[in-house]
């Protein structure tokens, strides 16, 4: 099997009806990076960068945050890799950083929340990924977005990271791309003016479904009580990909739902086009993809999701028709 998938791996990740699939991966410490060229991935859809953070004794220095993400982009060439920004508090907490105990961590004072108010830290490190960037491809993304005004924020914090460096004789990035997770349902209801705003949107499979169900994901007595091939949530994933081809934004999603070949079969019926995962999935994927007829999948998921009288999940529709092709 190990086998097979790795004869895979050099082949184009293309439906048995000619849809073209961006298959990521996923990484946050260098020992993820010889994965880029033994799984295939054709880029690094989630850059988890708080992961130095979390495995260092003291705070990062920016030299040590730039070094890393220079060694990832040596590492990546010309494949893309999307950076996401600290996404700690909740349950990523740093030792050295001071937080308050809270009842609620993951409802509580994490990701953007923080870092909107402590720019230092994320000041420091757009510093260092605009400086490792210098001269290539950049794309940086958000975690915890809630409110557009948040985006705002960490736009403008760049801006001015770009204008202190422009200073000192720096090269710019060749491209810029500014982009934000979606993970937190408030965003389902403002997806038009949420892709005005960024160039890109991946979703945190994780996250939003912890969110879109009140389901603490680290409490094994709720986080597989609901069913993330649910009605409800599939409907609510497919208006994101239908608000991204409206504004031309692409949108991907790199929750752990991207490496289960049944939601990732899922996820092509209603219209991604990228997934990022970790790197063991990507050859189940392609393997499942690549024998997959997206185009009739797509019909029978659709008449579903149109049907107002329907609830419950799509895992059934789903198997029967793994199972019929
Ligand atoms: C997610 O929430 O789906 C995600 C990819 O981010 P993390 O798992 O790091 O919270
Ligand atoms: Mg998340």
């Amino acid at each position: 099997r190990q086998q097979r998938y790795r004869s895979l791996r050099d082949q184009p990740a293309v439906t048995r009806d000619g849809t073209p699939i961006g298959l990521q991966m996923n990484a946050g410490l260098l020992v993820d990076l010889p994965q880029l060229a033994e799984s295939g991935a054709e880029g690094i859809g989630l850059f988890r960068t708080e992961l130095q953070f979390m495995v260092a004794s003291t705070m990062p220095r920016t030299g040590d945050q730039e070094r890393l993400y220079r060694a990832v982009l040596d590492a990546a060439g010309e494949r893309p890799v999307t950076f996401r920004t600290l996404d700690v508090g909740g349950d990523k907490l740093l030792p050295y950083l001071r937080q308050s105990p809270e009842d609620n961590p993951a409802l509580g004072y994490r990701a953007m929340r923080l870092a909107l108010d402590r720019p230092g830290l994320l000041r420091t490190q757009l510093r260092a990924l605009l400086k490792a960037a210098s001269g290539r491809a950049a794309r940086i993304m958000f975690p915890m977005v809630t409110d557009l005004s948040e985006i705002r924020a960490a736009r403008a914090l760049i801006s001015r990271e770009l204008e202190h460096l422009s200073r000192f004789n720096y090269v710019p990035p060749r491209s810029l791309e500014v982009g934000a997770m979606l993970e937190v349902p408030s965003l389902l209801f403002q997806l038009d003016p949420l892709m005005a705003e960024l160039d890109f949107v991946s979703i945190g499979s994780n996250d939003l479904f912890q969110f879109f169900f009140a389901v603490d994901r680290g409490n094994a007595h709720v986080a597989t009580r609901y069913d993330d091939l649910s009605v409800p949530f599939l409907r609510a994933l497919r208006e994101v990909v239908r608000a991204g081809e409206r504004h031309g934004v692409s949108v991907s999603l790199c929750g752990e739902m991207a490496g289960r070949s049944l939601s990732a079969m899922a996820l092509i019926g209603l219209g991604f086009r990228n997934i990022s995962m970790a790197p063991p999935s990507i050859g189940p994927v392609k393997a499942m993809l690549m024998a997959l007829e997206a185009s009739s999948l797509s019909a029978e998921l659709d008449a579903l999701l149109d049907d107002v009288s329907q609830a419950g999940t799509a895992r059934t529709l789903l198997e029967d028709f793994a199972a019929r092709h």
